[in-house]
């Protein structure tokens, strides 16, 4: 990911010869000081989006109207905004109306956190005000300016010092946690879907324990779907690099509450049935799992409700490794490998298409899981019209 470092700093190049200031800035200035893999590289300007826009021959609007143009040129997208007051907040949100202003220190005075308030210039010298340097070797969540005022002007930043002290195992600095106590109740001015964005990245996070402890000790769980408190523990060992994976513990851990999760935090189609999957694959694990759950969930669900077990503390009579041994040595992985179909049952019994085909062929694949029958048209064909077909 090195490259876009070096083609954020060609475009940096670039809007410095045109007579403009431009920094990395943000995220990728923390991440950068923390040696982590840096993601997405922001820069920043003094140049005005039409002026950015008249420098770079390939350009998207992106968010124009917050000062956002993305600059195509160098191959990889590069997003860059134009130095920004926010004022003018209303209902404890972000405002939608922005300043554009010609300093960066104004710029990183409206952010967030001390370690999100840092830039970096093109030959590596950094502009840190608020102390963000210290704080990363502290790992320290703190509030730019007074908390309170921070919070009040967009009740999101709440979360996120929770995010980020999960995302990067800090801890909440003292004044910032007490005015996150003292405001909690603003959060529900946020909109779900905000929350949602922060709690999966939360769940990808370093030290999510820490993240639902200090949810409980700010008192913001209290204002979340999803029972924090008395569940505390078992989240202690969780871990994951996918945030859907986070949501389906949340769900196991309610399982009273799914519909409500789904609904408050406005979850996707694919990361509803994923969690869907889990819960079925969890409740037949708490059983034990029969060769049909082996064969209609894929891998990913079946060791996922397995981690859940194990940091459950429930005991599992077999290693993780064996779910994919188990899998593996199936006599038939997916229904697309079945050696017969639906137009071969009508052709050996005459019978119109109907419900009855889906009860055959899944008939047809536990025998095949079993072992009582091969997968081939013949012995198929045999078996079916023997034993299935007058069964019926
Ligand atoms: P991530 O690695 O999760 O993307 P990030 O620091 O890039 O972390 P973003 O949400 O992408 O986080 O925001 C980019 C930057 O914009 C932040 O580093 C911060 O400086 C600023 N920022 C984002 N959201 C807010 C906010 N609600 N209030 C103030 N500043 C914010
Ligand atoms: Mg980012």
């Amino acid at each position: 990911r090195n490259d876009d470092w070096q083609i954020a700093m060609k475009v940096i190049e670039k809007i410095e010869q045109a007579g403009y200031e431009a920094v990395i800035v943000g995220g990728a200035v923390r991440d950068y000081l923390l040696n982590n893999i840096v993601n997405d590289i922001d820069v920043a300007t003094s140049a005005l989006p039409s002026e950015v826009k008249r420098i770079f021959s390939s350009t998207v609007d992106v968010g124009i109207e917050h000062g956002t143009v993305l600059v195509l040129d160098e191959g990889q997208p590069v997003e860059v905004t134009t130095y920004r007051t926010e004022s003018d907040y209303s209902d404890y949100r972000r405002p939608e109306q922005v300043t554009f202003v010609r300093t960066l220190d104004k710029d990183l005075q409206r952010r967030d956190f001390t370690i999100n308030a840092m830039a970096m210039k093109k030959d590596g010298h950094l502009i840190d005000l608020f102390g963000g340097q210290e704080d990363i070797k502290n790992g320290v969540i703190r509030s730019v300016g007074d908390a309170t005022v921070r919070f009040r002007e967009d009740a999101l930043r709440m979360l996120r010092a929770i995010r980020f002290s999960a995302q990067l195992d800090f801890t909440i600095e003292e004044k910032t946690l007490k005015a996150i106590q003292q405001d909690c109740d603003l959060i529900e001015f946020i909109a779900h879907e905000r929350i949602a964005m922060e709690l999966s990245k939360l769940w990808k996070g370093k030290n999510v324990y820490g993240g639902i402890q200090a949810l409980i000790e700010s008192h913001l769980a209290k204002y979340l779907v999803g029972n924090f408190k008395d569940n505390e523990q078992h989240w202690k060992e969780f871990h994951t690099p996918q945030s859907e994976v986070g949501w389906a513990y949340l769900c196991i851990l309610n399982r009273e509450e799914v519909q409500d999760i789904f609904d408050f935090y406005r979850l996707s189609n694919k990361d509803k049935t994923f969690i869907k999957n889990v819960m079925n694959a969890y409740t037949g694990l708490l059983k034990e799992w029969s060769i049909m759950d082996y064969f209609t969930n894929d891998l990913f669900v079946l060791e996922t409700a397995y981690d859940f077990a194990v940091w459950q503390q429930k005991s599992i009579p077999f290693e993780k490794s064996e779910i994919k041994r188990v899998k593996e040595n199936l006599n038939i992985q997916s229904v697309n490998e079945l050696a017969i179909n639906g137009h071969h049952l009508m052709e050996w019994t005459s019978k119109k298409r109907g419900p009855w085909i889906k009860v055959a062929l899944d008939a047809a694949i536990i025998t095949i899981l079993y072992g009582d029958v091969q997968n081939d048209e013949h012995t198929l064909k045999e078996w079916f019209l023997n034993e299935f077909n007058n069964e019926r």
